[in-house]
């Protein structure tokens, strides 16, 4: 019984999926600039897909979903 074998092909399954997943929620977050509330010097961002709000020195842009962390 190749149990090294099996095991790995379930790691390999796992990783991928989580992988996928977190492919797939960057993907689906969506930062909108909010300049209204954004404080001085910076720029306030809300996620439109999880609600997220978080806020940056001018000129940058969130990358990630803050859902995930
Ligand atoms: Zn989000």
């Amino acid at each position: 019984m190749p149990v090294l074998l099996i095991l790995g092909l379930i790691a390999f399954f796992v990783l991928s999926w989580l992988w996928h997943r977190s492919r797939t929620l960057t993907r689906d977050c969506r930062w909108r600039e909010d300049r209204s509330r954004a404080p001085e010097g910076r720029s306030f961002f809300r996620c439109a897909s999880c609600g997220a709000e978080t806020d940056l020195p001018r000129g940058k842009q969130p990358k990630h979903c803050l859902r995930q962390q």
